[in-house]
């Protein structure tokens, strides 16, 4: 005896009724059976198929299968049950239209676990029996009906059940192809038991060893036809118990066996990562606030987005080797080793026209014998910052003429080579030192002419006039006496060692500014003061000729606090004053102010100091754009929230088709966790896959110079991309999470049949 039914008991449940579906039901099974079960429509026959099939619960009596009782079984014990002792052919065929004849079969053997050439072999043998085996490359879907229930039950041979129900089989099959299912059930039941559902008793009725009919829910009638005899049970074959490779097997099958559908949802998965790419990237972009705050020039005056200002740590000056080191960080594109220049502003007329490049500021009271000075001139805001000769990367070969500068009255500049020889009158503005508008004019000589980008581009000597400050303007407050004689040195070749003379070359209305924020001015001061209290015979001589012959011979006019002279001395005191060779602060220009935090950071690493002008320097929000970027932020993240949303319902939705193939799967064994974990399987594919294609997309966006991808690629450091990887992948888990749990309740109802049987509706379909 194999299956026996003791007076079992099947209702169906919802809020509003209770249905009967089998009543009080005693039935006995054995191998070898043919069994035609016949009766009216909404009799209770599929209910019975679904209750032996164990696929769906039963709520009393009891159900042995080999003497052993099933009604304690939990979801577990009945997909063993199913997996192991049951074949189920249905009226709609049940096989996997988007695969092979032969992938249909072989999948059935995996599934009840053997291995994937066993299975081939042991496909092709039931093909040819069910007479596919021509068919067996051919896509089910493309069957005829007749061959789609051959092959139904060509897969419901395959695997090595005890019991095969065939629930109305040639439902939609004219007699010619019914005859050749019933004749296959028929030798199929030589070694198992074979329970027919059919409403055409008739074309069974030579074959079938037993009839039983049923009406409303109770059996009203058990014959007996023909004698059968009990072979041996078909072997089971050995299961592997590997459930994840055969998950992967599953999800392939899926997604194999639906091309169309598969490439819709990877273009799916490849444009959330593109927009997840896009729409986070913005709002990172957007935590940075600086651009919506207004530069306050007051520590740097030039805010060049590009610039990262650079200094040691013990304030000592850089030496070629910092150059070098700093010169391979990523980004840096060029290094201006007088850092402080770039804070300096000049103007040179060069013969076109005055008025675009100056504005006349009213001077008032100072009297000057040069009538071009007589009032002072400021430089116009866009005026160009001062560059020196080493910021030109390769020496002499960015010259397209002429020589680089030997001395402080000589410069390079973007021209053309006919310039070459000019004498030019230079207009220098150091707001910092010298106070708002006030300039000095130096007459200098154009020595070579070069075509890397815009600007003049000035001797070493002046970098290291203006970067190792020997102007005393820093120091008020305190009682040295650079405090009331503030000055600027020049070196002048024709000068004796103990000559100094005022320049005639440049002047200027020097104005105490006060300490600055700026690092480096006040360094400079300390080390200036150590030097100027120096025992050096030299130094000493320079500082007593400043103090005795500016007061003794006046020849400074006005040497109050406020206004001061140039002074030129020779060379060699000039070396002696501006010891350091080198400057202690050099301004760094990188390729894209997105990159100033990378750059930052490889910077500070290296043990420098490190800051970016534009940075540091942009203070107070600006209202305007700041509730930009507010908006910017707030909208940023709700599309990636609705993204994430989107992902998460489109994807439920599109999995929600699997449904019926699942279904199909189960019914030939399919375990609910295998099914679970192909879920996952398809959706971690799908997930990198469009990942995989939506960076390929950005790519190709930033080939095309796409502005905004290629503004979000320079800002966004590597490790975003795990970022995105891990908000796009928390979107896909969270909809395969709800899949999984669909699918459970739509597929694997036993797995909560003590709470939610009412939700079960929807297997009336079975
Ligand atoms: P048959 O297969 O003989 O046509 P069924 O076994 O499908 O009949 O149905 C038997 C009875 O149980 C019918 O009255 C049907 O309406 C009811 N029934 C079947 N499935 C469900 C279900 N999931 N929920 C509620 N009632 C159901
Ligand atoms: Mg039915």
């Amino acid at each position: 005896e194999l299956l026996r039914l003791e007076n079992l008991s099947k209702y169906y449940t919802s809020t509003q009724s209770v249905v009967m579906g089998l009543n009080n039901i005693n039935l006995s099974f054995e191998r070898g059976e043919f069994v035609a079960i016949t009766g009216e429509s909404g009799s209770g026959k599929s209910t019975l198929a679904s209750v032996i099939g164990g696929m769906l619960p039963y709520e009393s009596g009891e159900l042995f299968f080999e003497g052993n009782p099933t009604s304690h079984f939990d979801s577990a014990d009945y997909e063993r049950y199913r997996r192991d002792h049951i074949s189920f052919i249905s009226q709609n065929y049940g096989i996997l239209i988007g695969c092979t004849v032969m992938e249909n079969v072989v999948s059935a053997l995996r599934l009840s676990g053997m291995e994937q050439e066993t299975a081939v072999c042991k496909a092709e043998e039931i093909l040819q029996e069910v007479e596919l085996w021509e068919m067996r490359g051919r896509r089910a879907a493309k069957l005829s009906s007749g061959q789609k229930q051959r092959l139904s039950i060509a897969r419901a041979l395959a695997k090595p059940a005890p019991i095969l129900i065939a629930d109305e089989p040639t439902g939609n099959l004219d007699p010619e192809n019914s005859a050749k299912v019933i004749e296959l059930l028929a030798k199929a039941a030589k070694d198992r038991l074979v329970i027919l559902i059919t409403h055409e008793f008739e074309e069974a009725a030579d074959q079938v060893t037993r009839h039983i009919v049923i009406q409303d829910g109770q059996i009203s009638m058990d014959a007996s036809l023909k004698p059968f005899s009990a072979v041996d049970s078909p072997v089971s074959a050995k299961r592997s118990g590997k459930g994840r490779p055969l998950s992967l097997y599953v999800s392939r099958l899926q997604l194999g066996g639906r091309p169309v559908w598969s490439s819709l949802v990877l273009l799916f998965f490849s444009l959330t990562a593109f927009a997840v790419f896009a729409f986070l990237g913005t709002f990172v972009v957007a935590l940075d606030d600086t651009n919506t705050r207004i530069y306050d020039a007051s520590a740097f005056l030039n805010g060049d987005k590009t610039r990262v200002v650079v200094a040691k740590l013990d304030s000592s000056p850089m030496t070629t080797e910092d150059y070098e080191k700093l010169l391979q960080v990523e980004y840096v594109k060029q290094l201006e080793t007088y850092g402080y220049l770039t804070d300096i502003h000049y103007a040179y007329q060069d013969g076109v026209d005055y008025k675009t490049y100056y504005q006349r500021v009213d001077s008032g009271t100072w009297d000057d014998p040069d009538l071009s000075m007589k009032e002072n001139i400021s430089i116009l805001p866009t005026a160009p910052f001062m560059k020196s000769v080493p910021l030109l990367a390769g020496g002499q070969t960015f010259l397209t003429a002429g020589r680089l500068p030997e001395n402080m009255y000589e410069v390079v500049l973007s021209g053309a080579e006919d310039q070459i020889g000019q004498v030019i009158a230079v207009y220098i503005r150091d707001d910092k030192n010298w106070g708002y508008g006030v300039l000095l004019r130096f007459d200098m000589t154009i020595v070579g002419v070069t075509n890397q980008g815009m600007g003049l581009y000035f001797h070493e000597d002046m970098g290291r006039m203006f970067t190792t400050s020997v102007m005393g303007n820093a120091i008020t407050g305190s009682d040295n006496w650079l405090n009331q004689y503030q000055y600027m040195l020049a070196p002048n070749e024709e000068l004796a060692d103990d000559q100094w003379r005022c320049s005639e070359i440049a002047y200027g209305k020097f104005k105490s500014m006060g300490n600055k924020t700026m690092l480096l001015l006040d360094l400079n001061t300390e080390n200036l003061i150590e030097v100027l209290n120096g025992e050096n015979a030299l130094e000493a001589f320079v500082r007593k000729q400043f103090i005795e012959e500016f007061n003794e011979q006046g020849i400074l006019p006005y040497h109050t606090q406020l206004y001061n002279k140039f002074a030129e001395v020779s060379p060699q005191t000039f070396e002696a004053l501006m010891w350091k060779k080198n400057s202690d602060q050099v301004s760094l220009n990188i390729e894209d102010y997105a990159y100033t935090d990378r750059v930052l950071e490889a910077v500070q690493g290296m043990g420098y100091l490190a800051v970016s002008p534009f940075k540091e320097s942009s203070t107070k929000q600006d209202p305007e754009l700041a509730a930009e970027r507010m908006q910017t932020l707030t909208v940023c993240a709700a599309a990636l929230l609705a993204v994430v949303l989107l992902q998460v319902v489109v994807l439920r939705a599109l999995f929600g088709t699997q449904t019926e193939s699942y279904r199909l799967f189960r019914n030939i064994g399919l375990t609910c966790k295998t099914a679970n974990y192909s879920i996952l399987w398809q959706v971690l594919l799908f997930t990198l896959g469009g990942q995989l294609v939506g960076f390929a997309g950005i790519l190709i966006c930033r080939a095309c110079g796409v502005a905004r991808i290629v503004e979000l690629m320079r800002y966004l450091p590597a490790v975003y991309i795990l970022l995105l990887s891990g908000v796009h992948l928390v979107a896909s888990l969270i909809a395969g999470y709800w899949i999984i749990h669909a699918l459970d309740r739509q597929v694997y109802p036993l797995a909560g049949r003590q709470t939610d049987l009412a939700l079960e509706t929807e297997e009336v379909a079975l």
